[in-house]
């Protein structure tokens, strides 16, 4: 096993990139920790070399990217990656590692941001980003039969002469797979749902390596478990999803984007609040501080009022969305609102929605250095003014930069707190305000994770949050599909 052999780095040349691993965290250790057996490991590796020839990575550099993680929880990087083309291959590669013991590690595009693909403890990092087609679309029924590998933009460039999208949007140019594995939302989950909702079945391969398909293409079933939604979360501790079936909806008639600025926090997430309690039907709510506006603006230069903004978009026929835009005008204005403007022009629109879709890139850049730790507690609406103001509160009292951004509409907002990894007394502070936020939200009757999901560096706010019933019940669950403990170790929670 040569680091970098050239034939390999060849054979792999149509490897994507991993945006998010680059630049980020230069010079971040890799490493191995306890690998359960090496001679096993080993023997899996010479007998996935022997099926799948160049398409079975061992140099350095492709494991580094597949234990990547996006924040500071240290890398820990699997001992090979396979390439898997389809689902048969899939059942392979998983056959031989649960005939080895040998962990196994699902891998979409590397987006997820708590850990979730590092291979604490060695193992096969499985990359399904080649299994990446549309097998099957019936505008008729309005949904979508797809490949795990192929990602949310991919999958709406080929859907844009259907007049119909698929709408979850976390941002990140994601994995279907891995959206449906950490039960991804994002932006539009307002309006549209996350992916809980617009998944209505699947295909996955067990760690034994049989296939499980969770159910028909009905919109509606009452028939046993919820088997999809069993899988929609699980972090790829129970199976590696090969299939989905996938709800669109349609390309809205007209869209409009539109801005208010608010003297504080609470007017902001106050509107928030009354928009939802109206039932406005926006397509996306999201709430920039102040701090954050003035990253945007630093990185963008678009130019906004440096006071706590929420930027809306709203889908419909034009008549609907004339409507709707006035209504959310006066609510803000009626909670003091200082600037409230919209358009319907596309360019301002996207420019808009560019500089908040960059925002976490385009902030870590301002800060050369620092790494960026994103928290992702979501409450019942009617607590966010309560939990946004106590984090500003909390953030300032501690010293650390910090902000705050949210898809508010949910009651979900994320901290992005820039951390020098050298300065201990930062690091320090820094994951005692995560400790804090998490528990805030937990006691505010919400979620330590509204989106992003447990991974590793969760695992110790879900029995807060949960209860040691539900634990029980999960790790149940775990051992009886996954008894050998393969799938994904050392996620969501110990066994
Ligand atoms: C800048 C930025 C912004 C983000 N914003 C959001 C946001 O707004 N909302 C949001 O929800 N998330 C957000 N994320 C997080 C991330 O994009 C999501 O978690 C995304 O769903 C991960 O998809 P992926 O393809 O990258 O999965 P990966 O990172 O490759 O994998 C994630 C998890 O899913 C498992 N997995 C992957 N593929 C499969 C499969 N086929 N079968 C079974 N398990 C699988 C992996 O084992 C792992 O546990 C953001 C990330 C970044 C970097």
């Amino acid at each position: 096993m040569q680091d970098g052999a050239r034939s390999q780095e060849q054979a792999l040349a149509e490897t994507p990139t991993f945006p998010y691993a680059a630049g980020i965290m230069p010079g971040k250790e890799c490493k191995v920790l306890e690998l359960r057996d090496r001679n096993a490991i080993g023997a899996a590796i010479s007998e996935l070399e022997a099926r799948l020839g160049p398409r079975l990575a061992t140099g350095r550099s492709f494991r580094e990217q597949h234990g990547h993680t996006t924040t500071w929880l240290e890398n820990q990087i699997p001992d090979a990656v396979a390439f898997a083309e389809s689902t048969e291959e899939v059942q392979e590669i998983v056959r031989i590692c649960a005939r080895h013991r040998v962990p196994v590690i699902p891998f979409g595009t590397g987006t997820s941001l708590e850990g979730h693909v590092n291979a604490p403890l060695g193992g096969i990092s499985v990359d399904v980003s080649r299994m990446d087609k549309v097998l099957s679309l019936r505008p008729e029924d309005m949904d979508v039969t797809v490949q795990p590998g192929i990602t949310r933009e991919a999958l709406n460039t080929e859907l844009r002469a259907t007049g119909l999208f698929f709408p979850v949007d976390p941002g990140a140019n994601a994995s279907i797979g891995g959206m449906a594995a950490t039960r991804a939302s994002g932006t539009t989950a307002v309006r549209y749902g996350t992916m809980r909702d617009r998944v209505l079945s699947l295909e996955a391969v067990l760690p034994s390596g049989e296939v499980m398909r969770s159910a028909s293409r009905a919109r509606k079933s009452s028939a046993g478990y919820d088997l999809t939604r069993l899988m929609i979360g699980a972090e790829g501790t129970l199976g590696i999803i090969t299939e989905l079936t996938l709800r669109l909806a349609p390309q809205p008639e007209a869209v409009t984007g539109a801005i208010a600025s608010f003297t504080d926090i609470e007017a902001a997430c106050l509107t928030a609040q009354e928009v939802i309690q109206l039932a406005l039907p926006v397509a996306r709510m999201e709430f920039l501080d102040e701090a954050a506006v003035s990253y945007v603006n630093r990185s963008h230069g678009v130019g906004l009022p440096e006071t706590p903004l929420l930027l809306l978009e709203f889908h419909g026929s034009p008549g609907s969305i004339d409507e709707q835009t006035e209504v959310f005008a006066e609510l803000a204005r009626d909670n003091g609102a200082v600037n409230v403007a919209w358009s319907a022009d596309a360019d301002e629109r996207r420019r808009l929605w560019k500089a908040r879709h960059d925002f976490y890139l385009a902030a870590l850049g301002l800060f050369p250095g620092r790494v960026g730790f994103s928290t992702d507690v979501c409450v019942p609406v009617s607590h966010l003014a309560a939990c946004v103001t106590a984090s500003r509160a909390k953030l300032d009292e501690l010293g650390l930069i910090g902000t705050n951004v949210g898809h508010v509409g949910d009651g979900n907002f994320h901290t992005l707190v820039f951390v020098d990894p050298q300065d201990a007394g930062n690091r320090d502070r820094a994951e005692a305000y995560v400790g804090w936020l998490n528990d805030l939200a937990i006691a505010h009757d919400g979620t330590c994770t509204g989106e992003h999901g447990i991974g590793q560096g969760k695992m110790k706010y879900l029995e807060k949050e949960l209860g040691a019933g539900a634990l029980e019940m999960m790790r149940a669950v775990k051992q009886g599909v996954d008894p050998l403990n393969i799938m994904n170790p050392g996620k969501i929670f110990s066994l």
